[in-house]
C-alpha cells in the first residue's frame, strides 16, 4: 500500500540526488496505476519520476550524447514524468498512445515508457 495511491508511495518518486524534491503530479500517478495494470500488476517501482535541475542534467549528460548543457526541458523537473520499467514497453506505448491520443508525452525505450501528462502531444523514441 502506498502514501500516494494504492500501488505508490512518495519515496518512490523523490529525486534520487536525496535533494527532497518529491512533488509527484496526480495525473501521472493516476497514469502509473494504470501502466502498472497494463504490466500485469506485477510490483514495480519507476526508474525516475522527480529530478531537480541539478541531477536533470547528470541523467541528460549520461543518457544522451549530443546533450546541450541547460538546454532540458523534461517533465521530470515539474514532478509529472515517470519512467516506467515495463515488461512490453511498445505495448505499453501503444496503450497510452490510444487512451491519451491528443496529450500526454510518451517516449518508447528498450526497457521502459516515458510518459508524463503535458496537456499537448508529444511522442519519441528513445
Ligand atoms: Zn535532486
Ligand atoms: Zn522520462
Amino acid at each position: 500500500m502506498g502514501d500516494l495511491s494504492e500501488n505508490l508511495s512518495r519515496i518512490e518518486t523523490s529525486c534520487k540526488c536525496d535533494c527532497g524534491f518529491a512533488v509527484a503530479d496526480y495525473q501521472t500517478v493516476i497514469m502509473f496505476e494504470q501502466a502498472r495494470a497494463f504490466n500485469g500488476n506485477k510490483p514495480v517501482s519507476p526508474n525516475s519520476w522527480c529530478r531537480c535541475y541539478k541531477y536533470n542534467e547528470v541523467v541528460q549528460l549520461r543518457d544522451n550524447k549530443n546533450y546541450i548543457p541547460g538546454s532540458s526541458k523534461s517533465e521530470h523537473m515539474l514532478g509529472t514524468a515517470c519512467d516506467f520499467p515495463a515488461s512490453d514497453p511498445k505495448g505499453l506505448y501503444d496503450y497510452f498512445d490510444n487512451l491519451y491520443p491528443d496529450s500526454c508525452g510518451l517516449g518508447l525505450y528498450e526497457n521502459f515508457v516515458h510518459f508524463d501528462c503535458r496537456k499537448n502531444k508529444a511522442r519519441w523514441v528513445g
